[in-house]
Parts: structure tokens; sequence; C-alpha cells
């Protein structure tokens, strides 16, 4: 079989199998290359397939040399139709850790159920030592609740008021992309009450609760989620929007965890992240504009990173460091500071601003936008052969 980019909007339906395993083992070879970090031994990511989760696990394994264990919800391969993106990066994860020496084991299926809970717990007591580290990387459109059964899903929508703005759609294929408008209504209180549900903190608790009762953390561990900020031209639709009201319930349940854990010296984490291109961000309306347009200011002045450097950066600079860490108010860990230093800031409000039809490849990113997005699928990279057959779909390894 021959695999290629089938694209609807931001929406990728095929994955490439040998550019999956190629995209893993370049972020574990930059890993490798900065050199060993002293930090984790035992790593649980949740949400491990891919963008933050998946960098988190490579450095991780590939930085902290630890044990992985990872969970997250991916489609396997089936007779003529390729498997998700985020299946390739786990089996070539999997196969370069064991190569390396390194344990590791994945789970697919729903990180929000008590089966996988369970499944995922059961393996860390047979296996493995205590983890010493659970990053929480979730990026769900719903979720069941695991004992009530209700299905929520999250809407991104503003609050209040509608909100009117031109956002990107892009052409992928060509590298190309057009302004278009987009109008939003506001969410109402259930829709605000069910995205808090998805991507608030309840699960997060869950599972810190689940594996300490089960004593499967050791006493010291961390643990650290994701959130973004963003600026002002983000914030009707991320942080004073649904999404907004679900990352402060992230921010709540980050202090009920210290509360409860701190005392045995355990340490819960809110690592505000940069913007990068993840099938979950895509999704979100307005931001491919402002990625693309931060994403050419951020390459001009030379401090652009992609997931792999930036969860470098955090794990290396902040995590595991002997310095003190860069905090806000909040307590949040700001990994966030390249994208928001004023004069990057200033220069992006000015495009956002001036951009139209005729300078919008000027101005913005659109042809690095589109790579990345391609690449998050395995597809676009140099090399890999994209007119070979494949004879087995499951097969991560060049043969
Ligand atoms: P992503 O789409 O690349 O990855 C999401 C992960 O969640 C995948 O591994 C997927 O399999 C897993 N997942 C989704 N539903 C699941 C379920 N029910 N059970 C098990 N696994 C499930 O997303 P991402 O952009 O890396 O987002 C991860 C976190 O980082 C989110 O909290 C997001 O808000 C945060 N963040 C992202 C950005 C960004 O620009 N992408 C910036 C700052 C913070």
């Amino acid at each position: 079989m021959i695999v290629k980019p089938r694209i609807r909007g931001f929406i990728c339906t095929t994955a490439h199998p040998l550019g999956c395993a190629s995209n893993v083992r370049e972020q574990a070879d930059m890993t490798r290359e900065l050199g060993t970090v002293e930090g984790c031994k035992t790593a649980l990511v949740v949400g491990c397939s891919g963008g933050y989760g998946l960098a988190s696990r490579i450095v991780a394994g590939f930085g902290c040399r630890a044990s992985t264990v990872g969970v997250s919800f991916e489609k396997p391969p089936e007779s003529e139709k390729p498997a998700s993106a985020g299946w390739y990066n786990n089996a070539a994860f999997d196969l370069l850790a064991n190569e390396a020496g390194m344990k590791s084991v994945t789970f697919d299926g729903d990180a929000f159920s008590h089966e996988i809970k369970r499944q995922v717990i059961d393996e860390l007591k047979a296996n493995y030592e205590p983890v010493d580290l659970l990053v929480y990387s979730l990026a769900p459109p719903i979720r069941i609740h695991p004992d009530s059964g209700e299905r929520f899903r999250s809407v991104i929508k503003p609050l209040g008021e509608p909100y009117e703005a031109h956002t990107l759609t892009l052409d992928v294929l060509n590298g190309t992309g057009r302004l278009t408008p987009v109008s939003l209504d506001p969410a109402t209180e259930e829709e605000t009450t069910s995205t808090i549900a998805v991507m608030g903190g309840d699960d997060w608790r869950r599972w810190i609760d689940q594996c300490a009762d089960e004593g499967v953390l050791s006493a010291d561990f961390k643990t650290i989620a994701f959130t973004y900020l963003g600026n002002e031209l983000t914030y009707p639709i991320y942080r004073g929007g649904t999404l907004g009201q679900a990352k402060e319930d992230l921010d709540r349940t980050c202090l009920e965890l210290n509360e409860k854990y701190g005392s045995e010296g355990a340490e819960a984490l809110i690592a505000v992240l940069k913007a990068v291109v993840t099938q979950a961000s895509t999704a979100i309306p307005v931001v491919p504009l402002y990625f693309s347009i931060l994403f050419k200011v951020m390459k001009e002045a030379n401090t652009h990173e992609d997931c792999t450097a930036h969860i470098n950066r955090l794990f290396r600079e902040q995590l595991y460091a002997t310095t003190p860490r860069r905090l806000d108010e909040k307590g949040r860990v700001r990994m966030d500071n390249f994208e928001m230093a004023e004069v990057i800031q200033e220069e992006v409000r000015q495009r956002w601003e001036n951009i139209n039809e005729d300078n919008l490849g000027d101005l913005a990113d659109v042809e690095g936008f589109a790579e990345d997005f391609l690449k998050i699928f395995g597809f676009g990279r140099d090399d890999v052969d994209y007119d070979a057959e494949l004879l087995d779909l499951t097969n991560v390894v060049r043969s």
C-alpha cells in the first residue's frame, strides 16, 4: 500500500509509519545530543502519543534515561487503513527505548476510564519502580465520566459575547493559505461546565490519588500538567473562553494536589508552554493565524522552538534544575517567556493589524505552519520515500 496524506481542513485521516518513526527518532537523537539530565527514573505520561506528551516521554526516556509508561487513545492499523499517527509514534518510541535498554510500555485506551487506570497501575506494580514523574498531557474532545457514564464534550467558544475575527484557512499540500472570517457565539453555561469536565483537573487528580493510594508513586514524586495563556489577540477564544475556564480548574487542582501531597516532598506543577502546531492546537479557531504570525516573528528572532526543544528546556532549565524556577504569581512555571517577550508580542500585534491577502506570505509563516502540520502525520520528510509500497502497516522500521 502507498500512503499519502488525506486532508480535510485541519484533519489528516492518514499517517505514514516510517515518517512518524523518523520523527520520533529525530526527537530522541536531538534529546540525546543535549546530554543526560539528572531527573526522573520512572515516568508515567498520560497523553503520550503526540505533541507535548510525546516530547515529555522522549525527554524522560532519552534525556533522563527513565523507564516510561505511556497512555494514549490511538487507533491501530486495519487491513487497508494506516494507524493514527500517535499509534505509530508509540510503536516507534517503545522500539527505540527498548533498543536503548530502557523499559517502555504503552497502553492505548481511554485515560478517563477506570479500566485503563487499573491496567496501568497493575503494570506499574508488577514491573516498575515507583513513578517519580507523572506528566498529564491530555487534549481530548470528549470525556465519558467513569462513574456516571455521562458524556461531556469540550467546546472552544468565547464567554459572554460573540467573537468575530479572521483565521487562516490552510491549503496544506500547497503550503498556502487565505484569511477567512470566523464568528463564534458565546458558550452556554452547560457547554462551559462540560469543557471543564473534559479539560479541567478532575481526571489529573484521579490519576494522582489512585496511583498514590495504590503505592505506585514515590513519596517525592513530581507531577506536571500543561497550560497556555497567550495574549489579548487569543484571549477571547482561549484564556477568556471555555478553555480558559478549564485551565483555571487545572490551576486549582494543582494547588489542591500540593496541599494534599506536598508535605511528603511531592510537587505538583503547571507549566505555561509556548504555542506549537499539534492536532489539538490546530482545532482552535483563530489560533492558526496567530501561530503562523508568531512563528515567523520568533524564527526571525531565532527564539522559535518545536515541542522537543521546548520540553528539553523545561526539564533542563526548570523541572530538574538546581537554580530557582521562573514562576509567575500563581506559581506556574513560565516556559512561554520567549513567546511573550514584549519585542515579539509588539511585532505580532503590528502584523496582526496589517495582515491581508496580499501580504499574508510575508507577515506569517504559512508554509512553516503547513510543514509542521504535515509532519505530525509523518509526511513531508526528506528521508522517507512516499511513493514506496508498504507491505506491513504495523511496521515502523524501514525494511
Ligand atoms: P496533542 O493533540 O498533540 O496530544 C494529545 C494527547 O492526548 C494524545 O496523546 C492523545 O492520544 C491523548 N488523548 C486524547 N484523548 C485521550 C483519552 N480519552 N485517553 C487517552 N489519551 C487521550 O495535544 P497537545 O497540543 O500536545 O496538548 C497537550 C497539553 O498541552 C494540553 O493540556 C494542551 O492544552 C497543552 N498545551 C498545548 C499547547 C499547544 O500549542 N499545542 C500550548 C500550551 C499548552
